[in-house]
């Protein structure tokens, strides 16, 4: 096992990350820029050093800084979190080279899932279902609109290095499809230094749905069911649950049997997330994130298994915690992720805490590291946190979410709790009958199909 872990990340994940740490007996190395002096995370953490200033590129993306701060203070792992360099297979090599364990998968798994249209491919190959779109990427010397016309229209352009939604663009007919192809182009140039992109068939009412996965690197590897992440505001997600109101257990079994024997093939280790789009009983794989997810607490909570805590064991060496017959879906469990921001508008509300409730209770969880004074920085993302709530069934998981929302009190800066409580309240979200294109339509105000 290891002894000192350096935690490369700030905010709930690094709170997150820490608490796992406490309860195995490893020591912990906390990393901030100038504008988290007083953070959480540095003041619960054994050590921390400071890495720069407040830009993300100069102090959390910073691998010099990082591997100093690692030689500093004799650490021996490092823990990225989600974000920042979660998923860079470079940042996991040079750790490599400097005798450092990266708490993620192999480098080879990070880079073949980091590049969209590779890891369409590998998917296919490994008998996962695919979007129907373009073999490869769509790039100038394509006829697209021949492509386009072949999947058929709406089509949706896909930057290969996407993620967080940016470098995506509908093109509903083709007239659409020049503009909306440079236009994802630059974006995706801009954004991730990649302009490649690639098209797929845009589907109409989709849920996303993601199967959370467990390697041991040496072949073993299981599934531990769903999150339906459907309730998205500009392809990001805003609410998260599991299981999924729209899969029974024989759905689950199967593509989750279908899900972990890929991973048993490629060999994968650690913690990863399968996604797909889900339309009238068929699962179309859209990429794979090779790290824990923001969501990942909604899986905790209905399985009993500390996804983090397993992350760091099975990085130093050790086995799958269970077999695939010993995991038990356990009731039901919703997320919301709370930000800093106006719930109409969505505008950022960075700022000072003056006032903070956090809800308690059997079945109440939040993961946040903001307290009563804190001062939201303006230069990262504007989580304050996230509210999972368990219940027996998803009956009770909403009444106790609705119980908890009205408990909590954040004040000082605007947050999305108000678009919470109403969700909580509408007949389609109590139904479970949404898609990802239905919270868009609610926040616009159409009836939302
Ligand atoms: P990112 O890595 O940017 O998050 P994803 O491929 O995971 O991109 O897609 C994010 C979201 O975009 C999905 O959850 C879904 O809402 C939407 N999306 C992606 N592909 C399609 C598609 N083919 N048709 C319709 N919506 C899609």
């Amino acid at each position: 096992m290891f002894d000192k872990i350096l935690i490369a990340n700030r905010g709930e994940i690094a709170l997150r990350i820490l608490r796992a740490c406490k309860e195995l007996g490893i020591a912990t190395v906390a990393v901030h820029s100038t504008a988290d002096a007083d953070a959480m995370h540095v003041r619960l953490a054994d050590e921390s050093v400071c890495i720069g200033p407040p830009p993300s590129k100069d102090s959390y993306l910073n691998i010099p800084a990082l591997l100093a701060a690692c030689e500093i203070t004799g650490a021996d792992a490092v823990h990225p979190g989600y974000g920042f360099l979660s998923e860079n297979a470079r940042f996991a090599e040079i750790l490599a080279e400097h005798n450092l364990d990266f708490i993620g998968p192999k480098a080879e798994h990070i880079r073949l899932m980091g590049d969209k249209i590779e890891a369409k491919k590998t998917a296919k190959k490994l008998g996962i279902p695919v979007v129907p779109g373009s073999d490869g990427g769509v790039g100038p010397e394509d006829d697209a609109m021949a492509i386009a016309q072949a999947i058929g229209f709406p089509v949706l352009v896909k930057a290969a290095s996407g993620g967080g939604g940016r470098g995506m663009k509908v093109a509903q007919t083709a007239d659409d499809l020049m503009l909306a192809l440079s236009t994802a182009a630059n974006e995706a140039k801009s954004a991730f230094g990649d302009a490649s992109v690639y098209l797929e068939k845009y589907l109409q009412k989709p849920r996303h749905i993601e199967i959370q996965v467990l390697g041991d690197g040496h072949g073993g590897a299981i599934h531990l069911g769903e999150r339906d992440c459907s309730l998205q505001r500009r392809h990001q997600k805003v609410w998260e649950e599991g299981p999924s109101p729209a899969l029974d257990a024989a759905a689950r079994a199967k593509i989750g049997a279908t899900v972990a024997k890929a991973m048993q093939e490629i060999k994968y280790l650690g913690v990863g997330t399968v996604e797909f789009l889900y339309e009238e009983g068929e699962f179309y794989f859209i990429e794979m994130n090779t790290r824990i997810q923001v969501e990942h607490p909604v899986t905790e909570m209905i399985t009993g298994i500390d996804l983090v805590l397993e992350q760091i064991r099975i990085a130093a060496g050790g086995d799958l915690p269970v077999t695939q017959d010993e995991v038990v879906i356990n009731g039901h469990s919703i997320e919301c992720r709370i930000n800093a921001e106006n719930p109409v508008t969505f505008r950022p509300s960075p700022g000072k805490i003056l006032q903070y409730h956090p809800p308690g209770g059997l079945g109440v969880r939040i993961d946040s590291a903001v307290y009563q004074g804190y001062v939201i920085p303006p230069y990262y993302d504007s989580l304050v946190g996230k509210l999972i709530v368990h219940g027996k069934t998803r009956a009770e998981c909403l009444m106790r979410l609705r119980r908890a929302l009205d408990e909590m009190v954040v004040e000082g800066i605007e947050t999305t709790l108000p678009l919470f409580r109403a969700l909580v309240r509408e007949p389609a979200i109590i139904d479970g009958d949404y898609h990802i294109h239905w919270l868009e339509q609610y926040l616009a105000g159409q009836p939302a199909g």
